[in-house]
This record gives C-alpha cells, sequence and structure tokens, in this order.
C-alpha cells in the first residue's frame, strides 16, 4: 500500500501506523538499517496491540474460527492424552496467541465432557484481544509469555497460528560473505539492505558455501519457544500440539508475508497495519525439543492429523443435528483439510513429556 492510500484509511488506525513507519524511519538515519527481526517484531506488537484481525471483516480468517470441529478435536486429543498418563489434578490448559477464544472454549467444552477441567492460563500480548478473549473463556488467567504461567502441574499447551507471527532473521550470501538481511531507507521507501557485520560464524556448515544470493531465514524467537514448551514439559510433565503453516524442512528463501483484509501486501507498505507472517521450520523444532529433553510425538499435516482424530464422523454427527447446515459443515471440513485448501500447508506437531504416551493421529511416525 502507498503512503497515499494509507492517509485515506479510517481514523485512528492511519495515525497509528504512520506514526510507526516514522518512527522505523528517524531510528534508521539516526543509527542505520535495522534488523528484519526488529522490523517484524515491532509491527506485529503495534499490529495486534489494538485490534482483533480475525474473521470474514477482519484481515485472515484461522481454523478454529472456521469450524468448531477444530477445537473439539483439539480438545479430545489433550483429554486423551491426560486419560492415559492418568488423569492428574490440578493439570493445566496453556494456549499462546488464543485470538478471540474460540480454539479454548471449543476444545475445553469437548474436554470436559471426558472430566478434564484444567486450570486455564493463556498467553496474550494484546490487550484488545485479551478482552474477547475473556467474554469466550471466563475466570482464565492471563499472562504476557510463558514464562509466567505456573510451574507446579502438568501443562496441556496448544498454539495455533502462533508462531508465524513471531519475528524472523534472513541471512544472505552475498560476495563478501553471510550476511544479515537489515531493512533499510531509499528516500522514505523501506528496502532491504546487507548489513555491514560478517555472519559467516551463524550459518550452519552445510550452507556456508552456498551461491551468492542464497537466503536462509531464522526465527531464534520460535526456537525459544520451542525450547522453553519442551523443558516445561520435561519437568512438570504434559503435551502439546503446535500447529501452523510451514515446512518440514530446512530451506531457502524467504518466506516473509503480509496479509490485510485477506489479501498479500508489500510488508514494508505500512508497518503495524498488516499481519507479517512467515513459514515455521518443523524440523528445527523438533530438533530443539528433543535436545531439551521431550518428546517429538510426531509433525503430520493438518488435513491427516484432522481425519485420523475422526472429522469425517464429526461433521456427520453436526450435520444429523442440523441438516440445514449440512453444506456449510462439509465446505468447513473441506477448508480445514483439503489438500488444495489448510490440509497440506499446515502441519501439527505433538510434543509431550517423556513418560506421557504417544499421541493420537501421529502413529504413522
Ligand atoms: N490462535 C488464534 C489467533 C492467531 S493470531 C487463532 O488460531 O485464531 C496470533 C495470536 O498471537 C494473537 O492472539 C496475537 O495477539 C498473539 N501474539 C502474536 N505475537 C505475540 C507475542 N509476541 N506475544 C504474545 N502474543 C502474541
Amino acid at each position: 500500500m502507498s503512503g497515499s492510500d494509507a492517509a485515506g484509511d479510517a481514523g485512528g488506525d492511519a495515525g497509528e501506523t504512520g506514526e510507526l513507519g516514522d518512527i522505523f524511519r528517524r531510528l534508521i538515519r539516526n543509527t542505520g538499517p535495522i534488523s528484519l527481526a526488529q522490523f517484524m517484531g515491532e509491527s506485529n506488537a503495534r499490529y495486534y496491540a489494538g485490534r482483533d484481525p480475525l474473521g470474514a471483516a477482519g484481515d485472515f480468517v484461522t481454523a478454529p474460527e472456521i469450524s468448531q470441529m477444530f477445537g473439539e478435536l483439539i480438545g479430545l486429543w489433550l483429554a486423551d492424552m491426560w486419560i492415559r498418563a492418568g488423569r492428574e489434578e490440578p493439570v493445566l490448559y496453556v494456549e499462546l496467541g488464543p485470538g478471540r477464544g474460540t480454539l479454548a472454549r471449543d476444545a475445553l467444552r469437548a474436554a470436559g465432557r471426558y472430566g478434564l477441567a484444567p486450570e486455564v492460563h493463556l498467553v496474550e500480548g494484546s490487550g484488545a484481544l485479551r478482552e474477547v478473549q475473556e467474554q469466550a473463556v471466563p475466570g482464565a488467567f492471563w499472562h504476557a509469555d510463558l514464562a509466567g504461567v505456573p510451574q507446579d502441574a502438568p501443562m496441556l499447551l496448544v498454539a495455533n497460528e502462533f508462531l508465524d507471527a513471531l519475528p524472523v532473521r534472513q541471512l544472505v550470501r552475498t560476495r563478501d560473505g553471510w550476511r544479515e538481511r537489515m531493512v533499510g531507507l531509499e528516500g522514505d521507501d523501506f528496502v532491504f539492505v546487507a548489513g555491514r557485520q560478517p555472519m559467516d560464524e551463524a550459518v550452519p556448515a552445510e550452507w556456508r558455501g552456498a551461491a551468492v544470493g542464497t537466503l536462509l531465514e531464522t526465527s531464534p524467537a520460535s526456537a525459544a519457544i520451542a525450547y522453553e514448551i519442551a523443558g516445561r514439559l520435561a519437568e512438570q510433565g504434559g503435551a502439546a500440539l503446535v500447529i501452523d503453516y510451514g515446512h518440514g524442512e530446512m530451506r531457502t528463501g524467504s518466506t516473509l508475508q503480509a496479509v490485510r483484509a485477506h489479501a498479500k501486501v508489500d510488508p514494508f507498505a505500512a508497518p503495524g497495519a498488516a499481519d507479517l507472517t512467515a513459514h515455521v521450520d518443523f524440523a528445527t523444532l523438533a530438533r530443539i525439543v528433543q535436545a531439551r529433553g521431550a518428546r517429538h510425538l510426531g509433525t503430520v499435516t493438518q488435513g491427516e492429523w484432522l481425519r485420523a482424530l475422526g472429522i469425517d464422523a464429526r461433521a456427520q454427527t453436526l450435520s444429523a443435528r442440523a441438516p440445514h447446515y449440512a453444506q456449510e459443515i462439509k465446505a468447513a471440513r473441506d477448508r480445514l483439510v483439503d489438500e488444495a485448501q489448510m490440509g497440506r500447508l499446515f502441519k501439527v506437531m505433538g510434543i509431550a513429556a517423556p513418560a506421557w504416551p504417544d499421541g493420537a493421529g501421529f502413529d504413522a511416525q
């Protein structure tokens, strides 16, 4: 989006976003290019702080907003794990970035039918979204980060489309070796520039000799969260589901994207006014989780996992109860499961404490 479009935007939004762009411009003029991770982290913090971006009238739609079946099957998975691990109490339900609280509400309702009634801890940075979550999940506790969640009970943790919003850094192979990809200025426009500092040490040995122009993307923030989740599971007990779009192996190239009003936009156009995301690197997360002493139960596609958990039977039951909605239910099921929609791009990663059982839906691993 161009600056003149931003000026034509509704009300406070344009003022706020203009401000963040100008803060970045001043910073870059005064101290030189900033890292992409800083640009992305501050843009998203501003983006989420003052709005509910979810749903048809917002910027994007997530799986729990498509159908109650998504949260319900997650709730059943958690209840099944908890029962087979011995029904320990108290137990915590922890969700990272709960959005509107829809997933938590659906999962807790489904899990409650099996006697699972956990204490609810939500990790949410946005004040606007906390208010929405409070309506969906009354009685929950809120935290700014995972560090604030109690450590004295097993934890059933869910993170859906949370890691993709965490900042990434990009390294680029130049003629002078590897450099960090930074955000600089050309006039008033943000542009990518190569940092001055040699970064060869930060690049895995097998990639060091890659061709000029090769780009590697990493997410130190996601790695840190995976490390913390695994450490807690190893010490507190419990299990986790991390669901996001991403790939199973380390790749080259940028996956950074910005979405606004259900369309891709230029990530530099209006910092703080669009959702900036990147693919999650599940292979790296799996290595971190195992190294920290938790079990990687498996990483499968969202389509496979939902089918294994019985989404088709659940869709039939719902349709039988509400025949007028049968078509909507089928469309929602297809959106979540079909390979051309969310079914293949999105992955479900299961993690558990060493003494906890295997997880449903990860059998093939
Ligand atoms: N899980 C929800 C929402 C996904 S949007 C769903 O599936 O519908 C991303 C969520 O993560 C939002 O709730 C956002 O406010 C939160 N979030 C993003 N970055 C965060 C951060 N650094 N710390 C805490 N919450 C964050």
